[in-house]
């Protein structure tokens, strides 16, 4: 349909990968289309429409030129090395590259079982297919980095999950898919060997700047290093939980990847866990910086081998590159909480203003993505209480961080209408809350793909006013706690 594959990864050959064919999938319908991205990718809104598009995504049919493997990988899961994983359920179709010249894999995710399936079906449901649509596209239009999605089809095949459920295949895409638990399959296999030729096309699709550096890997660890703790600040400042934060589940290009039993805060619980199944709690909301800053240490254990022939140095080039993420993470985060409220300048008392704010929003379970939001509503000369005042239970504790939050407004001379324009474009209205996915599910399970593409509008524009889609500002209903979400997909 307009796709010239590339195809660049099998050139690695067969050590880092298997060949395998998309299981044909009955029924196949297609639910949605993501139109922004196909056009990136130079698709005409034409081919979207054929029967070719739709079989190519439901992996019914060949792309000429394609490449159809499923790569190996190993990974931590909660914190246990697993030596072996792999694309499960996941077959990179083509690489190509997109009008900017950019490089992009296209993957069915859900197309059958691979050699790495284990004992699972290489299959994914519907619901969780929808989630993982909905979720690429609208963590990319809050512009954080991540796969998205072009296609969801739908099938009237049935899966077992907890309960009998339909499948679906999504097709992702992304720069690349490559995650630290790649590096990680070889170096703990001891096949050393094999990580160079895997940074080094890495280094030189994403980072070709990097190429002729006379310590590229080094380098481009390091940029990975920042770009992970860059990522978990914008997690954080948006509220986003991911659920499961397994280095296999981990980009080497910073993106956020697998979305599985992930979540938004609703109610602001700074210990919250979106996975019904991490019990322990290892990945909670106020968890993932320094998960993530313990991924970085095991990719760069993996990475050893790259960094130095005299293992002694090598140690101490990777703790370096390591030891930048927590002050990356804080400069990101301190910088992004900032402009959440409104600031310009820089107090070193920040910090304390903006935690100040948090443990009152955690303790009244005040909703995240309203707080903020409504914050700029606030005039900094007047008494008026701001919506905001409703939602916290400690009035006397919020009154005397509103004096102080005014003060410090009064000493930048902050201008109102400027201010609010500025929150307004830093803290959205519309975030995806499981109420919302589901919505989208129960219906689509009904057949209806009406709302997932409202929820795609929606969210295509996440930080404006939208007045008819008002009640998606609203606190989740109260039927929606009973939802649960578990790694089950
Ligand atoms: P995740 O927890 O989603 O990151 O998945 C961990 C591993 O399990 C990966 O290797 C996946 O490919 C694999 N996996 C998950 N679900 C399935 C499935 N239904 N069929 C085959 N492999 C799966
Ligand atoms: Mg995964
Ligand atoms: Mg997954």
């Amino acid at each position: 349909p307009g796709l010239n594959p590339q195809n660049r990864f099998v050139t690695l050959g067969e050590d880092y990968f298997s060949r395998v064919e998309p299981e044909p999938l009955p029924d196949a319908r297609l639910l949605h289309v993501n139109r922004d991205l196909a056009a990136e990718l130079g698709l005409s809104p034409d081919s979207l429409d054929s029967p070719e598009f739709l079989a190519l995504m439901s992996g019914n049919a060949r792309l000429s030129g394609g490449c159809e493997i499923a790569t190996v990988y190993a990974g931590h899961q909660f914190g246990v090395f697993v030596p072996q994983l792999g694309d499960g359920r996941a077959i990179l179709l083509a690489q190509v590259q997109d009008t900017q010249g950019r490089w992009q894999d296209i993957q069915l995710k859900g197309a059958g079982p691979t050699p790495y399936s284990r004992f699972a079906d290489g299959r994914a449901v519907l619901r969780s297919s929808i989630r993982e649509y909905l979720a690429g596209s609208a963590l990319h239009h809050l512009g954080i980095p991540s796969t998205r999605a072009l296609s969801l089809v739908g099938s009237s095949l049935p899966l077992r999950r907890e309960t009998i459920e339909s499948a679906a295949v999504i097709s992702r895409v992304a720069p690349c898919h490559v995650r630290f638990g790649q590096f990680e399959f070889f170096y703990y296999q001891g096949r050393h060997e094999a990580l160079a030729p895997l940074a080094d096309q890495v280094i030189e699709q994403h980072f070709p700047e990097l190429f002729e550096h006379p310590q590229r890997h080094a380098a481009w660890l390091r940029i990975v290093v920042e770009r992970s703790a860059r990522l978990m600040a914008q997690w954080q400042t948006v509220g986003f939980c991911h659920g499961v934060m397994n280095t296999d589940n981990f980009s080497v290009l910073g993106l956020t990847l697998d979305y599985g039993p992930y979540g938004f805060l609703d109610a602001f619980d700074a210990h919250h866990i979106c996975n019904h199944t991490d019990e322990g709690g290892r990945y909670a909301y106020d968890r993932q910086p320094e998960v993530g800053h313990w991924n970085c240490s095991r990719l760069l254990q993996a990475c050893l081998p790259l960094l130095h022939e005299v293992p002694e140095q090598a140690v101490e080039i990777a703790q370096a590159i390591l030891d930048a993420f927590p002050p990356t993470y804080t400069e990101a985060v301190t910088r992004r909480w900032r402009a959440k409220l409104g600031l310009v300048a820089e107090e070193s008392d920040d910090p304390e203003l903006i935690n100040r704010l948090l443990t009152i929003m955690h303790r009244s379970r005040a909703d995240f993505t309203r707080s903020f939001r409504m914050l700029s509503e606030l005039e900094s000369a007047t008494d008026a209480a701001p919506r905001l005042r409703d939602y916290v239970g400690d009035l006397e504790a919020f009154d005397a961080w509103l004096d102080d939050y005014r003060a410090r407004l009064r000493r930048e001379h902050s201008d109102d209408a400027q201010r609010r324009q500025n929150m307004n474009a830093v803290n959205p209205k519309y975030v995806l809350r499981n109420w919302m996915a589901q919505g989208a599910i129960e219906q689509a399970q009904q057949g209806d793909a009406t709302e997932i593409d409202r929820l795609m509008r929606l969210l295509a524009r996440p930080y404006d006013e939208q007045p008819d889609m008002e009640r998606y500002f609203a606190e989740p209903p109260a039927w929606a706690q009973h939802i649960e979400v578990s790694c089950s997909s």
